[in-house]
């Protein structure tokens, strides 16, 4: 057990070194993105019944003014990610209520590597203030972009069929523990799911079992790693597309 009255008071990115005095009011959900959304957080060891929260509250001292700065070019990419989304489904309207020909196909490049990172940045604030923090060093680096994920962790896609999606036009965070340490979560962003998957062993493909938000159901999922992109179909074809580069 982590005392909390300690944890509240720090930064949890002081392993890297170079924090400033100050510590931010950060927001567990990038700030910029959801100001007036609620947002549902599950599976933390503070809630067992989901619950929806005003992002007011989540505002947590969990970060230094320096270390929070050095995270904008990740919140950015989450932004972009976020107004990608939303101006696929708008555009996917448009041309669904339209005469069925073969659109100019548009694509939304995002970076795979930050938007990555801003779920691993994400998770560390959601879990911070928890019994069950993470408190790993390798990971603190991993999210300030000062070395990569292990070879099967990281981010992956989940499918879900569409009459499955979420309309839910925030975020929720779902966590999943072995022996009280988190392993990984499920998201929910902008009713698309991704597991980000903290253990090098990865999660077991192709299929994986995960708790739901109610905690005693459990439900089987399809992640695939480093997903390439959301594509949208409408009129004779792939009309644009969310595409994730990896820079591989
Ligand atoms: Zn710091």
């Amino acid at each position: 057990m982590v005392s909390n009255n300690q944890a509240q008071k720090k930064c949890w990115a002081s392993c890297l070194g170079g924090c400033s005095d100050k510590i931010s009011r950060e927001h567990t959900i990038t700030q910029a993105m959801f100001l007036d959304k609620e947002i549902e957080v599950s599976g933390m060891p503070w809630c067992v019944e989901p619950k929806k929260v005003g992002l007011a509250n989540l505002t947590m001292k969990v970060l230094c003014v320096a270390h929070n700065s050095a995270l904008s070019p990740v919140d950015e990419e989450a932004v972009k990610f976020a107004d990608a989304l939303r101006e696929s489904f708008r555009l996917l309207q448009v041309r669904l209520g339209q005469e069925r020909k073969r659109w100019t196909f548009i694509k939304f490049p995002i970076d795979g590597p930050r938007i990555e990172r801003w779920f691993l940045k994400t998770l560390i604030n959601a879990t911070y203030q928890t019994e069950s923090p993470i408190e790993d060093s390798s990971l603190v680096e991993i999210a300030f972009g000062r070395k990569p994920f292990e070879p099967n962790a990281g981010l992956y896609g989940v499918y879900d069929p569409p009459e499955k999606r979420q309309l839910f036009d925030g975020i929720s965070v779902s966590s999943f523990t072995v022996r009280g340490r988190v392993v990984g979560a499920t998201f929910s962003f902008l009713g698309f799911r991704l597991l980000l998957y903290l253990d090098k062993r990865g999660p077991e493909l192709p299929f994986m079992e995960v708790g739901t938000e109610h905690g005693r159901i459990s439900e089987i999922i399809e992640p695939t790693y480093h997903p390439l992109q959301i594509g949208y179909q409408a009129g004779k074809g792939t009309s644009h597309a969310v595409v994730f580069q990896w820079h591989t």
